[in-house]
């Protein structure tokens, strides 16, 4: 079969043929349906050796959406054929965090060995890929899997962001979502289903600026060095009670902390190649100002998120790309001119 993978450090991404995998008791086998493009992946393929951790040859794509093909021995209650997502940060699945279904912080994950697809095991940038379980398999009936896809990580990873701040949005709060791409769209569509803040959508380009409009955000602002005062004054000189930062570099995380208001939260979800940091301490940010850096969601949210999109709630944009064009998506990611999540249709 063919596979988008990651094979040197440093290298680009290559399209190669690889053996197609049968499930070992307990997996299933997916025809994968749709993969998504994220910019995790860039960052992972720009570490040094010393840091890169994800073994090599590796199989690109932790957003993944497929149609259930073979079944390991053992597995039981799944009908072939059925479309599904899959949850992606794998747990051990009997620990304390993983019995809340929140695998994505499952302590034991490392010491057994266990990694999500295309960030340590084989990925979705496949004809097909192996699921270690259907614990991590969630059926979405007659969605669009390209328009579903994205929901397992650019949906999934802002819905816990801000399904843990909901508290603090009422009438007349604000939230402020940095970096408009895969999931930020995502993140104003949310915010806008699940609360009542006025949103504001800050971006670099007016391309990224008008997306962020047309999915809902209230107002939004360029994302230069007069950011902060900007959506200040746009706020009648307060700030927002809960900012989400999407990009993760030093001048956003900046921007994230002279904008939050007293009590906010502060959640840092982008990881920048750079280093960055928030510095906290008295007179530096509003008080009780809290800064957060989470990863990923639980399985309960992934199956939230589904239901959401039964209701017709998201307008997810997408850029497809048949498997042959991945390399070419990542080019497109890396220079920040995609539209929305590039999602690679392997039947295309
Ligand atoms: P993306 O490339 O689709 O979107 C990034 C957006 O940020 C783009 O619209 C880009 O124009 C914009 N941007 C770049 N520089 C900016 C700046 N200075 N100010 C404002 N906007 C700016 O990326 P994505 O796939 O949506 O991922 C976003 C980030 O989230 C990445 O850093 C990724 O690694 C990270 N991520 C984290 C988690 C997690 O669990 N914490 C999960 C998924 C992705
Ligand atoms: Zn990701
Ligand atoms: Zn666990």
């Amino acid at each position: 079969m063919r596979a988008v993978q990651y094979r040197t450090i440093g290298g680009a991404p290559e399209v190669v043929e690889i053996e197609k995998p049968t499930p070992g008791p307990g997996q299933v086998l997916l025809e994968v349906t749709a993969a998504g493009i994220c910019h995790s992946d860039d960052f992972i393929m720009g570490l040094p050796e010393k840091q890169y951790v994800y073994g090599l040859p590796l199989t690109l794509g932790h957003e993944g959406a497929g149609r259930v093909v073979e079944l390991g021995s053992g597995v039981e209650g799944l009908e072939l054929g059925t479309n599904v997502v899959v949850y992606g940060p794998w747990g051990c699945g009997t620990c304390l965090a993983c019995a809340q279904g929140k695998e994505n912080y499952c302590p034991r994950a490392a010491e057994l060995g266990i990694a999500p697809p295309g960030l340590g095991s084989p990925g979705a940038l496949a004809e097909y890929m192996l699921v270690d379980s259907p614990r991590h398999l969630v059926p979405i009936g007659d969605l669009d899997p390209v328009r579903t896809v994205p929901l397992t990580d650019a949906g999934l990873t802002p819905y816990h962001a801000i399904k843990r701040s909901l508290g603090k949005l009422r009438a007349g709060s604000t939230a402020v979502v940095i970096g408009a791409g895969g999931l930020g769209h995502l993140a104003v569509q949310i915010l806008r289903a699940l609360s009542p803040a006025r949103v504001v959508a800050l971006d670099v380009t007016e391309e990224k600026l008008a997306l962020a409009t047309a999915v809902g955000a209230h107002d939004v602002v360029l994302s230069d060095a007069d950011a902060a005062a900007n959506v200040r004054s746009l706020l009648g000189g307060r700030g927002a009670q809960l900012v989400l930062d999407f990009v993760g570099a030093q001048p956003t995380i900046d921007t994230a902390m002279a904008v939050a208001d007293v009590e906010s939260d502060v959640t840092i979800v982008g990881i920048s190649s750079t280093p960055a940091a928030a510095q906290v301490g008295f007179f530096r940010q509003a008080y009780e100002a809290s800064v957060t850096v989470p990863y990923w969601g639980s399985r309960g949210e992934l199956i939230e998120l589904v239901e959401l999109a039964h209701r017709g709630v998201f307008d997810v944009h997408t850029e497809t790309f048949p498997l042959a064009d991945a390399p070419k998506a990542y080019e497109r990611l890396h220079e920040g001119t995609l539209s929305g999540r590039a999602v690679v249709v392997p039947s295309l």
